[in-house]
């Protein structure tokens, strides 16, 4: 018997509930065992296939193809990250740091003229700033360090500056 056996309730931090209630994700028993494991380690990076097994080994009847539907359903909504693992050649799952989740939910680029000072929000960039701090935040991952906050800023000249005197 494996001793991280454990039927007690998973305590879900509220960054993670409000991902999961924004991207529409039911709370079902594969759903939780899924976020008690990450949330049980969470520092450490899982493949699919390690994930599998730690969740059969806890009791989990839950199939391989399931499993990869939740775990990507869950790096899409931004509760686990993902990255490539090198030498496996697969995925590593692990649990997003609470600043990248939030970034989806408003949190865009700023765009400052460097003549007027005027600050604008870069709506339409957020989503690829998501990926950027992902990216950046599993760079850091790899070397061990844990990210949690990424700022995007953007310096230049705004489109009523740059018009020529009339
Ligand atoms: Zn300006």
């Amino acid at each position: 018997m494996s001793p991280r056996q454990t039927k007690e309730p998973v305590a879900v931090p509220p960054h993670i509930q409000t991902r999961l209630e924004a991207a529409g994700l039911r709370r079902t028993l594969a759903t939780r065992a899924v976020l008690g494991l990450f949330l049980a380690q969470p520092h450490g990076g899982l493949t699919h296939a390690q994930a599998l097994n730690a969740l059969t080994a806890r009791g989990l009847d839950i199939n391989r193809v399931t499993l990869y539907r939740l775990l990507d359903r869950l790096a899409v909504c931004g509760v686990l990250q993902r990255q490539t693992d090198d030498e496996a050649r697969t995925w590593r799952f692990s649990l997003a740091p609470p600043e990248v989740s939030s970034r989806a939910s408003g949190d865009v680029p700023l765009f400052e003229c460097e003549a007027c000072h005027r600050q604008l929000r870069v709506a339409d960039a957020s989503a690829a700033t998501q990926t950027l701090a992902q990216d950046v935040f599993s760079a850091l991952a790899r070397l061990g360090h844990q990210g949690t906050r990424l700022e995007v800023a953007v310096h230049g000249t705004c489109v009523d500056c740059l018009e020529p005197a009339a």
